[in-house]
């Protein structure tokens, strides 16, 4: 496996995004839309603003994206973004949708663990994707460039299936027979019993949409977690290569320096280095590398 390059800019202003675009190689076209995937839910770095107009000076069409929080109103992450900065000028792009449905259905080459994935339909509709990751480990574990990709850019549908068995279930207890799940369901797969006025899910309609744990009024549906984090991880890589084998795809990692380079696993084998990270939690690069996706192993070129 060859080395990757990354490329570190020492002072990314305003100057460095076009040599770091040029350094990658990407070819950027007139009316080429370019989904820069941030984290809406996190202050806007700022390196966002001039890595947007320096692609809108070439003749791109660039937008910043996300896509909606898991479990919660899908506007929620719009309206965080207005509060985290992310409105100077550059057009945001909730990518799965108002409500997080709209997605795009993509095979998973070579997965051991899954066949398909569901990412937004503004990310897979854009030309390019470049994602910029502030790398971060807490007590949501770690969030780098294969977590930017595989849960990042992954629709609603598409992280419960990452994160979760991937169908809610009903805690009896709190049911109180309201029928709005089974109402909602447009799969079947929410059914109230008429003797017992009890909810269940049946898996094998269920989408894994989460429409029914919105819809019900005492919060008695929640997703089913039970799933190592080794599993939670593999999945993510193999989300993150699905989308990488789809799109035209470069990355950005912000942490001493910026970083940058077309390999998500190599930045993240870098990053793991930089913040001696547990070995647990690389789990996601080793996946990817043993999928032949990306190289463990790169050389660093500053610019
Ligand atoms: S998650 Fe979606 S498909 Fe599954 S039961 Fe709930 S509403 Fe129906
Ligand atoms: S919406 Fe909630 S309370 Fe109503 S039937 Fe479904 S699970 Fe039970």
């Amino acid at each position: 496996m060859e080395k990757a390059t990354i490329f570190a800019a020492a002072q990314p202003e305003f100057d460095t995004f076009p040599r770091l675009i040029d350094a990658l190689g990407l070819k950027i076209e007139k009316d080429m839309a370019v989904a820069i995937k941030v984290d809406f839910l996190q202050p806007c770095p700022a390196i966002v603003q001039p890595l947007f107009l320096a692609l809108a000076q070439r003749g791109a069409s660039p937008f910043l994206t996300d896509c909606s929080v898991p479990f919660g109103d899908a506007l929620q992450s719009l309206n965080a973004a207005a509060m985290n900065g992310y409105v100077s000028g550059a057009p945001c792009v909730l990518a799965d949708g108002v409500k997080g449905t709209d997605y795009d259905l993509i095979p998973v080459r070579g997965g051991k663990r899954l066949r398909s994935a569901k990412f937004g339909r503004a990310v897979m509709d854009a030309d390019l994707l470049i994602t910029v990751t502030r790398p971060a480990y807490g007590e949501r574990g770690y969030r780098g460039v294969l977590y930017d990709l595989g849960l990042g850019c992954a629709a609603r549908a598409g992280k419960t299936e990452v994160q979760t068995s991937g169908k809610p279930v009903v805690d009896q207890e709190l049911c109180i027979g309201c029928g709005k799940c089974s109402a909602v369901c447009e799969h079947g797969g929410a059914r109230l019993d008429p003797e017992t006025r009890k909810a269940s899910i049946f898996p094998p309609k269920c989408s894994g949409c989460s429409r029914c744990m919105r819809a019900c009024p005492v919060n008695a549906i929640h997703p089913d977690f039970d799933v190592s984090d080794e599993t939670v991880l593999e999945r993510l890589a193999e989300y993150a290569k699905a989308l990488c084998d789809a799109k035209m795809h470069a990355h950005i990692v912000l942490l001493d320096q910026a970083y940058a380079s077309c390999d998500p696993a190599a930045l993240d084998t870098l990053c793991a280095q930089k913040m001696e990270l547990p070995e647990a939690l690389q789990a996601a690069a080793k996946h990817a590398l043993a999928l032949g996706f990306g190289s463990e192993e790169s050389e660093i070129v500053s610019i």
